[in-house]
């Protein structure tokens, strides 16, 4: 064997989920029809993981960073900058960040629509916001997919102790911009905020796109519904820190921006949506070739069993993750170098439409692992598993130590 083992990382968003009555007392990975996912539980070892701590309910964001290594508590800055990294922006510390939705605000300033009749593309309307100046501040804004936008203001003295402009409920006013707290940071980036959202809201009545969705009977683009502000701080870099050159195969934005804030490439394939109708075989295919272009450790995110959890969706749940094991198949085949781990940065139960703070599963198989006497893939299963029980922030170091990579502590 030449050269040193590898890694690819799956993560399956949303994986986990408790035993649903219809399911015959099963959850949806257990009533699944997982054969792939079985023979590589069958070769390899399982356990579960805490993901940010145990009983904690991990948001996604801070659930990637903790799974990467990024203990969330002293790394996590909010969502915007990660949803802004996710589309090749380049921030730089101190970069102020949002996720922002188009919204469809009426004269009174009550939203009609948080999302403007869910348009297909903020792209037309990006050059409004993009290149801006208020008073030493400049706007920087990226389109992200379908009605997001993500915004940065650049200058001095930014802070991110500011309301949010977006009040998360159609039928409510949109509120102006305030600090939240005594700073005159604060003070100051409410004062050019709210003059920006000022000037953009006049011109993005005038915008002609807006004229032609008005004659179409289409909601307007008219305001730009801004959240999650948060403050850039570079990580460390995922390469320096544990010596893998990386790459990530994600459809969803903050996935890209989790990853290409760590460093790692972020790799395009064709048909992978972040939706229910995306291409797993062809992402784990990707992370198979880019192993053998040269890179040590992928990342892979398949999104949609959190969504279909979110809608409680059993079934499609259930079916979505048959499709994962299908497309694991691939997996089965990789060389023996191969280490391929996969888990989940939450539980998503059906029944809760929601995060829960309950472990994920987890799964070893391939290159350095000690087989365990489990399986079969599965919540229940994985509690019996050769890997116990371990942290988010573990999991790196579990690894590096099976790759036969990992530092020594001590003499
Ligand atoms: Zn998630």
């Amino acid at each position: 064997m030449g050269g040193r083992a590898k890694a690819i990382l799956i993560v399956c968003d949303g994986l986990g989920d408790r035993p649903i009555p219809e399911l015959g007392g099963m959850t949806p990975l257990e009533a699944a029809d997982t054969a792939n996912l079985n023979r590589l539980a069958d070769r390899g070892a399982t356990g579960y993981m805490s993901t940010i701590g145990v009983g904690i309910r991990p948001g996604s964001d801070t659930a990637h960073l903790a799974i990467l290594g990024y203990d969330p508590r002293k790394w996590y800055g909010g969502r915007g900058p990660i949803e802004a990294a996710g589309t090749g922006l380049k921030l730089r510390d101190g970069d102020l960040a949002f996720r922002g939705n188009l919204g469809t605000v009426a004269d009174d300033g009550t939203i009609i629509d948080r999302r403007a009749g869910r348009i297909s593309s903020s792209e037309p309307f990006v050059p409004v916001f993009d290149g801006k100046e208020i008073d030493g501040v400049k706007f920087i804004a990226r389109a992200g997919t379908a009605y997001r936008v993500a915004l940065v203001m650049r200058g001095e003295g930014l802070s991110a102790a500011i309301s949010d402009v977006d009040p998360h409920e159609a039928g409510k006013p949109v509120s102006p911009v305030r600090p939240l707290d005594d700073s005159p940071e604060a003070a100051r980036t409410a004062r050019v905020l709210n003059e920006f959202l000022r000037v953009t809201r006049r011109e993005l009545l005038e915008h002609p796109e807006n004229a032609k969705r008005r004659a179409e009977g289409k909601l307007e683009a008219n305001y730009l519904l801004l959240r999650g502000a948060g403050l850039h701080r570079a990580l460390p870099s995922f390469e320096e820190r544990y010596g893998l050159k990386a790459a990530c195969v994600a459809g969803a934005g903050l996935y890209k921006g989790v990853a290409a804030l760590a460093g790692m490439d972020v790799v395009e394939v064709e048909g992978a949506t972040g939706l229910p109708d995306t291409d797993v075989r062809a992402k784990f295919e990707r992370a198979l070739s880019l192993l053998d272009e040269g890179y040590d450790f992928v990342f892979v995110h398949v999104k949609a069993a959190d969504s279909l959890g979110e809608d409680g969706n059993y079934e499609g749940k259930r079916d979505f993750i048959k499709k994962i094991s299908d497309a694991a198949a691939v997996l089965l085949e990789a060389p023996d170098d191969v280490l391929v781990a996969l888990t989940a940065d939450h539980t998503t139960p059906c029944a809760l439409k929601t995060h829960s703070g309950d472990p994920v599963p987890l799964l070893f198989s391939g290159y350095g692992v000690i087989p365990d006497d489990v399986t079969e893939f599965g919540e229940r299963n994985c509690r019996k598993g050769g890997c116990g029980r371990i942290l988010g922030l573990d999991l790196m170091n579990e690894i590096l130590n099976i790759l036969g990579r990992a530092p020594l502590y001590g003499a």
